[in-house]
């Protein structure tokens, strides 16, 4: 999953980032309004979190042309104004949900989770896909009862898959979910990627669909 993240205050982004980070998703920081934009253009993000104090261009003018051009992606402003104005004016301009800072990080990754699960359709927080069990928030997953270990970006990878399942992805979309802008991606690190996911969970979970890329499969 990959985010953007839109703060101009270097501490609050630095810290945001590194935690969302750490919680496995691919983050990209942008400073002021414009470059959101030109970050949003590319449409590669699952979830835009956006200051609305900003330079270049305010983060309310940012969404509101954003919902304009049609944007669907869910979007969640992390601010200090707490006035209750400001809450209801970003909410109304299209935003999906509000925090004030200071926050709990633990509160910031749960609403995350909430909005991409929502984002992606599915109102059950644990996924459940043929023997697969996945749940995002401890990121524990089962094959059956067992309980299987992966690495940050196997589990990246099968979430990916999985969150809607049976959805085909490219090899460059999928490097495009697994890696933010800080990371130097060698040319088959996915391909090695779902190569050791296949040897865990079994071959046929993850298809490829020839020359489109690939999906999970139980049929
Ligand atoms: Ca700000």
């Amino acid at each position: 999953m990959r985010l953007l993240l839109v703060e101009d205050d270097a501490m609050i982004g630095e810290s945001i980032s590194e935690a969302l980070t750490n919680e496995n998703y691919a983050v990209d920081w942008v400073r002021d309004g414009k470059s959101a934009e030109l970050a949003l253009a590319n449409g590669v993000y699952d979830l835009l979190l956006l200051d609305l104090g900003l330079p270049k261009k305010l983060g309310l003018q940012v969404l509101k042309e954003y919902r304009q051009r049609n944007g669907i992606l869910p979007v969640l402003i992390i601010t200090a104004r707490d006035a209750m104005a400001d809450k209801v004016g970003g909410l109304d301009a299209g935003a999906d949900d509000y925090l004030v800072k200071p926050f709990d990080l633990d509160e910031l990754f749960a609403r995350v989770r909430a909005l991409l699960r929502r984002h992606t359709g599915r109102a059950q927080p644990i996924i459940k896909y043929g023997a697969i069990t996945l749940n995002p928030a401890s990121r524990e997953v089962h094959l059956g009862d067992e309980l299987l270990s992966f690495s940050a970006h196997e589990f990246s990878l099968l979430l990916t898959l999985l969150d809607p399942p049976e959805r085909v992805l490219s090899l460059a979309e999928l490097e495009e979910k697994l890696y933010s802008w800080d990371h130097e991606v060698a040319s088959n690190t996915v391909e090695v990627l779902i190569h050791r996911l296949r040897k865990k969970i079994g071959t046929d979970f993850i298809r490829n669909v020839r020359g489109v890329g690939y999906k999970v499969s139980i049929s």
